[in-house]
């Protein structure tokens, strides 16, 4: 599960593995499996993850 800064936890998977994303402070959400890097809109609070 993933929590965003606004309190929305969501459980967010890679499109490529299927894997669970993690979220790195400086490199935002991305997959430790494959390496792809998401950018993705929050649908809580409408604000980039
Ligand atoms: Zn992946
Ligand atoms: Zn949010």
């Amino acid at each position: 599960m993933l929590k965003h800064s606004c309190g929305y936890t969501a459980p967010i998977h890679c499109k490529n593995c299927g894997r669970p994303l993690i979220y790195h402070e400086k490199n935002g959400l991305y997959c430790p499996y494959c390496g792809r890097h998401v950018n993705m809109i929050c649908p809580g609070c409408g604000k980039p993850w």
